[in-house]
Protein backbone atom coordinates (compact mmCIF):
# COMPACT_ATOMS: atom_id res chain seq x y z
CA UNK A 1 0.00 0.00 0.00
CA UNK A 2 1.26 3.54 -0.80
CA UNK A 3 0.81 6.01 1.70
CA UNK A 4 0.32 9.68 1.18
CA UNK A 5 1.04 12.09 4.01
CA UNK A 6 -0.78 15.54 4.27
CA UNK A 7 -0.75 18.17 7.22
CA UNK A 8 -4.16 19.51 8.29
CA UNK A 9 -3.33 23.37 9.14
CA UNK A 10 -5.61 25.24 11.30
CA UNK A 11 -6.66 29.08 10.72
CA UNK A 12 -3.93 30.11 12.43
CA UNK A 13 -1.44 28.72 10.71
CA UNK A 14 -0.86 25.69 12.83
CA UNK A 15 -0.51 21.92 12.12
CA UNK A 16 -3.86 20.45 13.81
CA UNK A 17 -3.30 16.76 12.10
CA UNK A 18 -2.27 14.63 9.59
CA UNK A 19 -4.53 13.15 6.90
CA UNK A 20 -3.03 9.96 6.01
CA UNK A 21 -4.41 8.44 2.34
CA UNK A 22 -3.81 5.02 1.91
CA UNK A 23 -3.70 3.40 -1.80
CA UNK A 24 -3.81 0.31 -2.55
CA UNK A 25 -1.22 -0.48 -5.45
CA UNK A 26 -1.38 -4.25 -5.52
CA UNK A 27 -3.61 -4.04 -8.62
CA UNK A 28 -1.94 -1.76 -10.44
CA UNK A 29 1.39 -3.53 -10.15
CA UNK A 30 -0.56 -6.56 -11.03
CA UNK A 31 -2.12 -4.94 -14.13
CA UNK A 32 1.40 -3.32 -15.25
CA UNK A 33 2.59 -7.11 -15.10
CA UNK A 34 -0.29 -8.33 -17.21
CA UNK A 35 0.38 -5.20 -19.47
CA UNK A 36 4.24 -6.15 -20.38
CA UNK A 37 3.00 -10.07 -19.99
CA UNK A 38 0.59 -9.19 -22.63
CA UNK A 39 3.30 -7.15 -24.75
CA UNK A 40 5.38 -10.46 -24.77
CA UNK A 41 2.47 -12.69 -26.13
CA UNK A 42 1.91 -10.16 -28.67
CA UNK A 43 5.13 -9.57 -29.76
CA UNK A 44 5.85 -13.71 -30.34
CA UNK A 45 2.07 -14.09 -31.84
CA UNK A 46 3.70 -11.48 -34.60
CA UNK A 47 6.96 -13.57 -34.92
CA UNK A 48 4.18 -16.91 -35.47
CA UNK A 49 2.32 -15.54 -37.57
CA UNK A 50 5.16 -14.24 -39.80
CA UNK A 51 6.94 -17.43 -39.74
CA UNK A 52 3.84 -18.83 -40.67
CA UNK A 53 2.76 -16.84 -43.52
CA UNK A 54 5.74 -16.90 -44.99
CA UNK A 55 6.77 -20.27 -45.55
CA UNK A 56 4.45 -21.41 -48.15
CA UNK A 57 5.83 -18.16 -50.00
CA UNK A 58 8.78 -20.89 -50.97
CA UNK A 59 6.90 -22.98 -52.88
CA UNK A 60 4.69 -20.09 -54.58
CA UNK A 61 7.89 -18.83 -55.71
CA UNK A 62 9.25 -21.99 -57.56
CA UNK A 63 5.75 -21.97 -58.84
CA UNK A 64 6.29 -18.30 -60.74
CA UNK A 65 9.85 -19.48 -61.64
CA UNK A 66 8.22 -22.50 -63.61
CA UNK A 67 6.07 -20.03 -65.31
CA UNK A 68 8.60 -17.46 -66.02
CA UNK A 69 10.76 -20.45 -67.94
CA UNK A 70 7.95 -21.73 -69.73
CA UNK A 71 7.62 -18.46 -71.96
CA UNK A 72 8.86 -20.40 -75.20
CA UNK A 73 5.55 -22.74 -74.64
CA UNK A 74 3.31 -19.68 -73.71
CA UNK A 75 4.35 -15.52 -73.59
CA UNK A 76 1.07 -15.60 -71.41
CA UNK A 77 2.21 -17.82 -68.81
CA UNK A 78 5.61 -15.89 -67.88
CA UNK A 79 3.52 -12.74 -67.58
CA UNK A 80 1.36 -14.10 -64.94
CA UNK A 81 5.15 -15.76 -63.60
CA UNK A 82 5.96 -12.27 -63.46
CA UNK A 83 2.84 -11.24 -61.45
CA UNK A 84 3.19 -13.99 -59.15
CA UNK A 85 7.17 -13.04 -58.53
CA UNK A 86 6.18 -9.63 -57.94
CA UNK A 87 3.24 -10.33 -55.20
CA UNK A 88 5.85 -13.04 -53.22
CA UNK A 89 8.16 -10.35 -53.17
CA UNK A 90 6.32 -8.32 -51.97
CA UNK A 91 4.28 -10.37 -49.27
CA UNK A 92 8.07 -11.23 -48.40
CA UNK A 93 9.24 -7.79 -47.59
CA UNK A 94 6.09 -7.51 -45.18
CA UNK A 95 6.51 -10.47 -43.25
CA UNK A 96 10.63 -9.67 -42.87
CA UNK A 97 8.99 -6.29 -41.72
CA UNK A 98 7.11 -8.28 -39.34
CA UNK A 99 9.39 -10.24 -37.68
CA UNK A 100 11.68 -7.40 -37.32
CA UNK A 101 9.37 -5.41 -35.51
CA UNK A 102 8.73 -8.53 -33.02
CA UNK A 103 13.08 -8.96 -32.69
CA UNK A 104 13.78 -5.30 -32.13
CA UNK A 105 10.85 -5.11 -29.59
CA UNK A 106 12.44 -8.11 -27.95
CA UNK A 107 16.02 -7.12 -28.53
CA UNK A 108 16.53 -10.15 -30.33
CA UNK A 109 18.64 -8.40 -33.38
CA UNK A 110 22.22 -8.96 -32.74
CA UNK A 111 24.46 -6.18 -35.06
CA UNK A 112 27.13 -7.51 -36.89
CA UNK A 113 29.65 -4.32 -35.87
CA UNK A 114 32.91 -4.03 -38.20
CA UNK A 115 34.33 -0.70 -40.00
CA UNK A 116 31.99 -0.50 -43.21
CA UNK A 117 32.81 1.73 -46.10
CA UNK A 118 29.81 4.15 -46.59
CA UNK A 119 30.09 3.89 -50.57
CA UNK A 120 29.47 0.37 -50.85
CA UNK A 121 26.39 0.25 -48.93
CA UNK A 122 25.17 3.29 -51.34
CA UNK A 123 25.81 0.96 -54.52
CA UNK A 124 23.96 -1.95 -52.54
CA UNK A 125 21.06 0.27 -51.54
CA UNK A 126 20.65 1.36 -55.11
CA UNK A 127 21.54 -1.63 -57.08
CA UNK A 128 18.64 -3.59 -55.57
CA UNK A 129 15.97 -0.59 -56.25
CA UNK A 130 17.55 0.13 -59.72
CA UNK A 131 14.34 -1.68 -61.65
CA UNK A 132 12.13 -0.21 -59.12
CA UNK A 133 13.45 3.44 -59.79
CA UNK A 134 13.62 2.01 -63.77
CA UNK A 135 9.51 0.76 -63.83
CA UNK A 136 8.83 4.39 -62.60
CA UNK A 137 10.56 6.15 -64.58
CA UNK A 138 12.47 7.91 -62.23
CA UNK A 139 15.70 10.00 -62.26
CA UNK A 140 18.06 9.19 -59.69
CA UNK A 141 20.85 11.97 -58.83
CA UNK A 142 23.60 10.51 -56.63
CA UNK A 143 25.47 13.31 -55.26
CA UNK A 144 28.61 11.93 -53.21
CA UNK A 145 31.75 13.34 -51.74
CA UNK A 146 35.04 11.78 -53.22
CA UNK A 147 36.70 11.19 -49.67
CA UNK A 148 36.48 7.75 -48.08
CA UNK A 149 33.61 7.53 -45.49
CA UNK A 150 34.05 4.79 -42.86
CA UNK A 151 31.02 3.83 -39.88
CA UNK A 152 30.78 1.38 -37.74
CA UNK A 153 27.86 -0.86 -38.95
CA UNK A 154 26.20 -3.69 -40.25
CA UNK A 155 26.00 -3.44 -43.93
CA UNK A 156 22.84 -5.81 -43.80
CA UNK A 157 20.81 -3.59 -41.96
CA UNK A 158 22.46 -0.43 -43.33
CA UNK A 159 21.61 -1.46 -46.49
CA UNK A 160 17.70 -1.98 -45.68
CA UNK A 161 17.79 1.38 -43.47
CA UNK A 162 18.72 3.26 -46.88
CA UNK A 163 16.50 0.98 -48.95
CA UNK A 164 13.59 1.46 -47.23
CA UNK A 165 13.80 5.13 -47.38
CA UNK A 166 14.72 5.34 -50.82
CA UNK A 167 12.40 2.36 -51.81
CA UNK A 168 9.62 5.28 -49.56
CA UNK A 169 11.19 8.02 -51.97
CA UNK A 170 10.15 6.17 -54.94
CA UNK A 171 6.88 4.80 -53.84
CA UNK A 172 5.56 8.02 -52.72
CA UNK A 173 6.85 9.99 -55.81
CA UNK A 174 4.84 10.18 -58.97
CA UNK A 175 5.93 8.60 -62.21
CA UNK A 176 9.14 10.57 -63.84
CA UNK A 177 10.01 12.22 -60.58
CA UNK A 178 13.58 13.30 -59.64
CA UNK A 179 14.76 11.59 -56.38
CA UNK A 180 18.49 12.93 -54.86
CA UNK A 181 20.71 10.78 -53.09
CA UNK A 182 23.35 12.43 -51.06
CA UNK A 183 26.14 11.92 -48.78
CA UNK A 184 28.00 14.45 -46.55
CA UNK A 185 30.39 14.25 -43.87
CA UNK A 186 32.09 16.20 -41.58
CA UNK A 187 34.69 14.94 -39.06
CA UNK A 188 32.35 13.26 -36.64
CA UNK A 189 29.57 12.60 -38.80
CA UNK A 190 27.94 10.50 -42.02
CA UNK A 191 24.46 11.94 -43.49
CA UNK A 192 23.25 10.63 -46.19
CA UNK A 193 20.15 12.53 -47.39
CA UNK A 194 17.39 11.28 -49.28
CA UNK A 195 14.81 13.76 -50.86
CA UNK A 196 12.09 13.15 -54.15
CA UNK A 197 9.80 15.56 -55.62
CA UNK A 198 6.91 13.68 -54.72
CA UNK A 199 3.69 13.98 -52.82
CA UNK A 200 5.35 14.99 -49.93
CA UNK A 201 3.90 15.20 -46.02
CA UNK A 202 2.07 17.66 -44.08
CA UNK A 203 3.60 19.42 -41.21
CA UNK A 204 1.30 18.14 -38.53
CA UNK A 205 2.38 14.52 -39.59
CA UNK A 206 6.27 14.56 -40.13
CA UNK A 207 6.84 14.05 -36.17
CA UNK A 208 4.56 10.82 -36.60
CA UNK A 209 5.89 9.02 -39.70
CA UNK A 210 8.53 6.75 -37.44
CA UNK A 211 5.49 5.62 -35.68
CA UNK A 212 4.83 1.93 -35.55
CA UNK A 213 1.93 1.52 -38.53
CA UNK A 214 1.94 5.13 -38.90
CA UNK A 215 0.69 6.43 -42.53
CA UNK A 216 0.41 9.69 -43.43
CA UNK A 217 -2.10 8.85 -46.91
CA UNK A 218 -4.61 6.71 -44.44
CA UNK A 219 -7.34 9.06 -45.56
CA UNK A 220 -6.43 10.30 -48.92
CA UNK A 221 -5.10 7.08 -50.78
CA UNK A 222 -4.00 3.52 -49.89
CA UNK A 223 -2.78 2.51 -53.21
CA UNK A 224 0.23 2.09 -51.92
CA UNK A 225 -0.40 -0.53 -49.37
CA UNK A 226 2.69 -1.13 -46.80
CA UNK A 227 2.42 -1.62 -42.71
CA UNK A 228 3.23 1.58 -41.87
CA UNK A 229 6.41 0.11 -39.89
CA UNK A 230 9.29 0.68 -42.43
CA UNK A 231 10.33 3.66 -41.31
CA UNK A 232 9.77 2.52 -37.28
CA UNK A 233 12.34 -0.47 -38.32
CA UNK A 234 14.86 2.17 -39.65
CA UNK A 235 15.05 4.55 -36.97
CA UNK A 236 15.21 1.63 -34.52
CA UNK A 237 18.44 -0.12 -36.82
CA UNK A 238 19.96 3.63 -37.19
CA UNK A 239 19.65 4.34 -33.54
CA UNK A 240 21.17 1.26 -32.96
CA UNK A 241 24.05 2.45 -34.76
CA UNK A 242 24.35 5.44 -32.54
CA UNK A 243 22.58 7.43 -35.02
CA UNK A 244 19.44 9.55 -35.74
CA UNK A 245 17.14 9.91 -38.59
CA UNK A 246 14.57 13.01 -39.46
CA UNK A 247 12.17 14.37 -41.92
CA UNK A 248 11.05 17.52 -43.33
CA UNK A 249 8.79 18.31 -46.23
CA UNK A 250 7.79 21.63 -47.51
CA UNK A 251 3.75 19.85 -46.97
CA UNK A 252 1.85 18.11 -49.24
CA UNK A 253 2.86 17.96 -53.25
CA UNK A 254 6.07 19.21 -52.13
CA UNK A 255 8.25 16.32 -51.98
CA UNK A 256 10.25 15.00 -48.61
CA UNK A 257 13.89 15.14 -47.18
CA UNK A 258 14.93 12.17 -45.22
CA UNK A 259 18.19 12.48 -43.34
CA UNK A 260 20.11 10.09 -41.80
CA UNK A 261 23.53 10.53 -39.58
CA UNK A 262 25.42 7.91 -38.45
CA UNK A 263 29.07 8.32 -36.09
CA UNK A 264 32.10 8.14 -38.95
CA UNK A 265 34.60 6.64 -37.65
CA UNK A 266 38.86 7.05 -39.38
CA UNK A 267 39.26 4.56 -42.25
CA UNK A 268 40.83 1.27 -41.36
CA UNK A 269 44.83 1.08 -41.90
CA UNK A 270 45.71 -0.83 -44.68
CA UNK A 271 42.82 0.81 -46.66
CA UNK A 272 44.11 4.13 -45.80
CA UNK A 273 47.48 2.47 -47.02
CA UNK A 274 45.90 1.25 -49.91
CA UNK A 275 44.66 4.46 -50.37
CA UNK A 276 48.04 6.37 -50.91
CA UNK A 277 49.57 3.79 -52.93
CA UNK A 278 46.57 3.51 -55.38
CA UNK A 279 47.45 7.94 -55.46
P1 LIG B 1 4.72 2.22 -45.44
O1 LIG B 1 4.93 0.76 -45.52
O2 LIG B 1 3.29 2.61 -45.23
O3 LIG B 1 5.38 2.96 -46.56
P2 LIG B 1 6.68 3.50 -43.69
O4 LIG B 1 6.89 3.31 -42.23
O5 LIG B 1 7.82 3.22 -44.59
O6 LIG B 1 5.41 2.63 -44.06
O7 LIG B 1 6.21 5.00 -43.90
C1 LIG B 1 5.21 5.55 -43.06
C2 LIG B 1 4.39 6.57 -43.81
O8 LIG B 1 5.19 7.75 -44.05
C3 LIG B 1 3.95 6.11 -45.20
O9 LIG B 1 2.73 5.38 -45.13
C4 LIG B 1 3.78 7.41 -45.92
O10 LIG B 1 2.50 7.94 -45.62
C5 LIG B 1 4.82 8.34 -45.28
N1 LIG B 1 6.04 8.48 -46.11
C6 LIG B 1 7.20 7.81 -45.96
N2 LIG B 1 8.12 8.22 -46.89
C7 LIG B 1 7.50 9.15 -47.64
C8 LIG B 1 7.92 9.95 -48.77
N3 LIG B 1 9.14 9.86 -49.29
N4 LIG B 1 6.99 10.81 -49.26
C9 LIG B 1 5.75 10.92 -48.75
N5 LIG B 1 5.29 10.19 -47.70
C10 LIG B 1 6.16 9.32 -47.15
Amino acid sequence: IDFIYQPIMNASGHVSGILVEGNNVTERVLANRSLQEQDKLKDEFLAMLAHELRNPLAPIRNVSEILINMEQRDPKLKNIGDILARQVRHMTHLMDDLLDVSRISQNLINLQLEPTDFSDIVSLTIESLQSALDAKHHTLELVVTPEALYVNGDSTRLVQSLSNVLNNAIKYTPDGGHITLECVADTDTVQVIISDNGCGICPSMQGKVFELFAQVQQTLDRSQGGLGIGLNIVQRLVQMHGGTISVSSQGLGHGSCFTITLPRISAPKNTAVEAAFAL
